[in-house]
């Protein structure tokens, strides 16, 4: 029998008495409403301490619970992990087909390993009387998002072309990154992505190693886009990397999101370490990983079955989102890739389109409403009927709801505009759902000596010899083998 909870006070928010840093993180991208024990007026029935670090919190008052984390945080060491290596990244494999398509993406799954923990807090909150209760992911109506994401990296006419038709119709749910180098040379081209929500793929198709380069390239990709008219908002990572000086570089330059599969995949966006920037993760399965491990040339029979296995993953991970409640957020390139197989698009594009409740939108927009489901300030109260909802503050512009969390499933709740919800004792929960197909297979934990040394040197033929910045003694060296070793041969639709 569950003990309960004292009158008086909110069950929600959860207070903070210091608990790690990630895991406040975490609990604020879930959307469970916490506020620092501090704050004078702050009020709730659970203390959440962490013992290994506090003393248990003192000036409690009669009625309030301290909750314990230290046992979740030690049977999850990947909490201490994920703050001193943010970005770091391995080599991980899905099956697409017959095939296994490798791609480097974080090394913790952070969608996981949210899971587990709200799980177990949620247990513990729940053992002591109280119930798990979020904002919801997305706006009401919508049980989730969709987007496909398209990093324009080398200009190909046809096909661009054949892109922009596949997605007539449903361009409000893509977003365009845009390699500024390779496509400032056609301006009639930059020119028809107006009216699209267009985002920076950088200046030249490299993530750097250091803040000062970062800087440079994306400020230059954005100002070149400006150039030709376009408004970008957001910046994708060339090859989807992460790492310290790239989000310094991006908080340093303001900009609202960005979107790396080394940072973090399938899952909920979250907000950036450094600055005010929403991470919005994406699954990281494209075509061109799926043609190189069924090693096949693009017009080949065995493209066309690579490019077949493409189109069935995505409209099953599309699915099978759909009813865990993630965002489908899918992406692909135009050259070399999808520009071959648009079909693919038509396909997925319209499989998502015939699934219920499914907010189609743009990165800079979901961003938006991100912004927004953080704002929103409620406090969750026992009544003698069931439960009441008093809101402070809504997510201005939108629709929010809050999402009843327990072991049997979830229940939804539209915030009343009066500020007061009420929440029946027993509602309805839906059966929780998971998803299986976005899960990597397997994963190659070593990366080899010279692929190692490359990376440590930073290793690339993007940018131009008499543009290495040699400040620092890696660029300096780069440089130097860069003058005795030649650019290899380019391949279209090589790169991420
Ligand atoms: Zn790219």
């Amino acid at each position: 029998m569950t003990k309960q909870a004292p009158h008086g006070f909110p069950l929600l928010p959860l207070l903070d008495a210091g608990i790690p840093a990630v895991l406040l993180k975490l609990l604020q991208q879930e959307g469970v409403p916490t506020e620092p024990l501090t704050v004078g007026e702050a009020r709730g029935t659970f203390v959440l301490f962490d013992s290994r670090r506090n003393r248990f919190p003192s000036g409690l008052t009669t009625g309030q619970i301290a909750i314990d984390v230290a046992a979740v945080c030690a049977s999850e060491p990947a909490l201490v992990w994920l703050e001193k290596h943010p970005g770091r990244s391995i080599r991980k494999l899905w099956q697409v087909g017959p095939w296994q398509a490798g791609e480097e993406v974080a090394v913790v799954d952070r969608r996981q390993l949210r899971e587990r923990v709200v799980s177990e807090l949620r247990a513990a909150i729940e053992a002591a009387g109280g119930v798990w209760m979020r904002t919801a992911a997305y706006p009401a109506p919508y049980q989730t998002a969709a987007n496909f994401r398209f990093d324009h990296d080398a200009y190909v006419a046809s096909d661009f072309d054949a892109v922009l038709e596949a997605i007539a119709g449903y361009e409000a749910m893509t977003s365009h990154f845009v390699c500024a180098s390779t496509h400032e040379a056609y301006p009639e081209t930059l020119a028809r992505l107006r009216g699209l929500d267009v985002g920076s793929h950088g200046f030249r198709h490299h993530t750097y190693r250091t803040r000062r380069e970062n800087v440079t390239n994306i400020a230059f990709g954005i100002a070149r886009l400006v150039h030709h008219g376009l408004n970008p908002g957001g910046f994708a990572a060339p090859l989807g990397r992460y790492n310290v000086d790239l989000a310094a570089a991006v908080a340093e330059l303001g900009i609202s999101h960005t979107s790396e599969f080394a940072a973090a995949y399938d899952d909920l966006p979250f907000f950036a370490a450094v600055g005010d920037v929403v991470q919005l993760p994406i699954h990281p399965v494209c075509l061109g990983i799926v043609l190189e491990a069924a090693v096949a040339a693009d017009d080949s029979e065995l493209g066309r079955r690579a490019a077949e296995a493409t189109a069935e993953h995505f409209i099953a991970v599309a699915s099978e989102k759909h009813a865990a409640g993630l965002p489908i957020f899918l992406y692909g390139h135009p050259d070399g890739r999808l520009g071959r197989h648009p079909e693919i698009l038509r396909r997925t594009l319209a499989a998502i389109d015939s699934l219920p409740q499914v907010w189609k939108v743009t990165l800079s927009e979901f961003q938006r409403w991100w912004r927004a489901r953080a704002a929103a300030k409620w406090q969750l109260y026992r009544t003698t009927a069931g439960y009441e909802i008093r809101s402070v503050v809504t997510s201005p512009g939108y629709a929010t709801a809050i999402e009843w969390t327990t072991t049997a499933g979830k229940a939804k709740f539209a915030l009343s505009e009066s500020g007061r919800t009420t929440i029946p004792i027993r509602p309805e929960f839906a059966p929780h759902m998971g998803v299986d197909r976005a899960l990597p297979v397997g994963e190659c934990p070593s990366r080899g000596v010279r692929s190692s040394l490359k990376r440590y040197l930073d290793w690339e033929f993007e940018t131009p010899l008499d543009e290495i910045d040699t400040h620092e003694w890696r660029g300096w060296m780069k440089r130097t083998l860069r003058q005795i070793r030649r650019r290899p041969p380019r391949t279209t639709g090589a790169a991420r």
